[in-house]
Parts: C-alpha cells; sequence; structure tokens
C-alpha cells in the first residue's frame, strides 16, 4: 500500500524533472498497473503504457484497437507519471501497437529521472528510440525488424502458429548477441502449436516456451 509520505516524495521527484519534457504527448491507449504475464520477466508486478498506433497488421491481432492512433487520447508524460507514482511499480513496460512508432525520448528520460527501469516490447519496424533497459524483440512476417535492432534485443520472443514459424524464430536469433533470451510463445487461439514447440524446445534447450500467463490470471 502506498502512504501518503511516498506520494509526497514521488511528486517531488517529479516536480524536479525538466518541464519541457513532461509536457511532451503521446498517444496512449492505455496505462495500468498490473503483472507482467510473458517472457523473462514474467510474474513481476509492473506499470504498463500501451501507446497507439500500429502499422504492423498482424492478421491474428489481440490489440486491434491499438492499430489506428487518432482514435485514442493524447496524453502528457506528466499526466502518465502522475498514475504511475499512485503505484510501487518499478519496472515500466511500454508496448502498444507498436511503440517505437512514437519518440520515446522524453517519456524514457522522465522515467529514469524517477529510477524506473524501463522495459520494451516491439516488432522492431520503426527506428529505436528513447533509452531503454530491457527490449523484447517479437518480429512479425507483415512487417520485418530493421537490421539496426539486433545488437540491442535482450530478448527475442516469436509467436509460433505453425511449424515454418520454428525456422524464421532460428533465423532471427542467429541475428541476436548470444546473451538474448530466446522463447517460443503460441499465439493464445492456435493450440496446435503447443506440441510443435515442446518438441522443438527438447531438441533446442537454447529456446524456452513463454506463456500469456497473465490471460490465466485474468489480468490485463
Ligand atoms: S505488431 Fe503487435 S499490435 Fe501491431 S498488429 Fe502485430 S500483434 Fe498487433
Amino acid at each position: 500500500m502506498i502512504s501518503q509520505d511516498d506520494i509526497s516524495s514521488a511528486n517531488t521527484k517529479l516536480s524536479q524533472i525538466d518541464g519541457i519534457t513532461l509536457d511532451t504527448e503521446y498517444a496512449v491507449m492505455e496505462h495500468f498497473y498490473t503483472i507482467q504475464g510473458e517472457g523473462a520477466h514474467t510474474g513481476s508486478a509492473a506499470y504498463f503504457i500501451r501507446l497507439a498506433g500500429c502499422d504492423v497488421g498482424c492478421s491474428w491481432c489481440d490489440v486491434k484497437e491499438s492499430w489506428d492512433a487518432d482514435i485514442h487520447p493524447r496524453i502528457t508524460v506528466q499526466s502518465m507519471l502522475e498514475s504511475l507514482l499512485e503505484t510501487p511499480a518499478s519496472i515500466v513496460v511500454i508496448t502498444g501497437g507498436e511503440p517505437l512508432l512514437q519518440d520515446l525520448g522524453p517519456l524514457t528520460k522522465a522515467l529514469h529521472a524517477l529510477g524506473k527501469q524501463i522495459h520494451i516490447e516491439t516488432s522492431g519496424s520503426s527506428p529505436l528510440s528513447g533509452s531503454l533497459d530491457w527490449i523484447t524483440l517479437s518480429p512479425k512476417r507483415f512487417k520485418p525488424p530493421l537490421p539496426e535492432i539486433y545488437p540491442y534485443v535482450d530478448e527475442l520472443k516469436v509467436i509460433v502458429l505453425r511449424k515454418k514459424d520454428l525456422q524464421w524464430a532460428q533465423e532471427h536469433a542467429a541475428r541476436c548477441p548470444s546473451r538474448t533470451k530466446l522463447l517460443l510463445q503460441p499465439e493464445w487461439d492456435t493450440p496446435q502449436a503447443m506440441p510443435l514447440m515442446v518438441d522443438f524446445v527438447k531438441e533446442n534447450p537454447q529456446w524456452k516456451i513463454s506463456l500469456q500467463t497473465h490471460k490465466f490470471l485474468g489480468v490485463p
């Protein structure tokens, strides 16, 4: 539980950040405190900022309402940070949509000034911006990653629908640094992907399986 003292101290920190940065607006679909359900940080409490806008167009996308940035409000960094500071979150996950369609410089500068760890989940199809502590690359066939992102990838998470996705996953892994965590995740409505992944990971133990545990937990 956050105390009044915690809120006052957080507001003091906020007032000390460069005002120009705090005035920057982003198209935001939603922002909320929850549990990270996927990937290497599964189970960690995290504040999610889901930026609006996506030009990738995955047919199986489960957040199609994020695609059109114009139907979502533009929210200042200050407003997002005020909501964030009502929580004890130390990790902030910037997701989308495709979050790299917007310049993450001002937002990440402000988040770092508050001492937050910043994670991003991206298709990598737009240029990197901002200062990020953990980059999850989830490549999509519909608009492939830009080559310059691969050296920075902390976690490669490939969505699997069919067998050929496993070969495709290996092609992306070959372009990532050796430290990159390699994850396969079944598309939620494609249960036939699961036995394919199980067999693959047993034969290729450098890979792990990621599940959308937030859907089991019933949290957003
Ligand atoms: S990149 Fe993400 S948000 Fe965009 S269409 Fe694909 S799954 Fe949906």
